[in-house]
């Protein structure tokens, strides 16, 4: 039989030390406290208690069982400043536009609440479009919107050392998508935040690691289902056969 224990967390969210939580934990050492437990698998948890009541059941894998030591390293975190109001921010923005404002709307919002001026748009020319119109918006709303297409630089993809059958049309000029560059050029002008407008996989997360300026997305390229990558979850039946080993 485990000991129990109370563990209590504290957290910056407001002015002050807040208690945001306190649950029951076993008091064997935490880093031995079922060792043989893959986690986190927060994913194939049936009832999710954390969201409503810290202290009910929780399965075996739960990371607030195992892994108590990371959670209060990761509320310390919340005590820098920048952190700190964003995170605030973009809960009042879920707070006030919960299921009304589009996601444009609350990328602007977010912006309002940060007193941020200075935008960058991260976008790929298949989506040039989509990412006129987003321009558009945001300098509705008076923000100053910097905009870089993947193609910038138009690198042909052979520097990359692929060949000319691993294009989509072998033996023509091809350009590499060049995330680094559109981090760099949005480093460079200054922007205070980015917006992905629809980079590749991949692509996105080499654009995330170079951008100087927090990211957010607006738009997930999925080229198969009109940019709603969560439409093969919904109908999984039609997608299988392209979404299933
Ligand atoms: S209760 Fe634990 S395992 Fe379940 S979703 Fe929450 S954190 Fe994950």
């Amino acid at each position: 039989m485990h000991k129990e224990v109370f563990a209590t967390y504290f957290a910056n969210v407001v002015k002050g030390h807040r208690t945001i939580a306190t649950f029951k934990m076993s008091s064997r050492p935490t880093n031995c406290y079922m060792r043989n437990e893959k986690s986190p698998q927060c994913a194939k948890c049936p009832l999710k208690p954390c969201r409503s009541d810290p202290e009910a059941k929780k399965p075996a894998f739960c990371p607030m069982l195992v892994y108590p030591e990371i959670i209060r390293e990761s509320m310390k975190e919340y005590e820098n400043e920048f952190v700190k109001r964003i995170h605030r921010s973009a809960t009042l923005v879920e707070k006030e536009g919960y299921g009304v404002w589009p996601r444009i709307r609350e990328v602007v919002e977010l912006c309002k609440r940060l007193s941020i001026k200075k935008v960058g748009l991260a976008f790929c020319v298949g989506l040039s479009e989509e990412a006129s119109k987003v321009d558009e918006v945001l300098e509705a709303w008076g923000l100053d919107v910097y905009s870089i297409a993947c193609k910038c630089g138009s690198i042909d993809k052979t520097w990359l050392g692929l060949e000319e059958r691993d294009k989509l049309r072998p033996g023509s000029h091809e350009p590499m998508c060049n995330p680094i560059l559109q981090a760099m050029l949005l480093n460079h002008v200054g922007t205070e935040l980015n917006v992905v407008v629809g980079l590749c996989v991949g692509h996105d997360a080499i654009f995330m690691r170079y951008s100087k300026a927090p990211v957010v997305y607006l738009i997930a390229k999925d080229r198969a289902t009109g940019h709603n990558p969560a439409a093969p979850l919904y109908s999984l039946h039609y997608f299988s056969k392209r979404v299933l080993p």
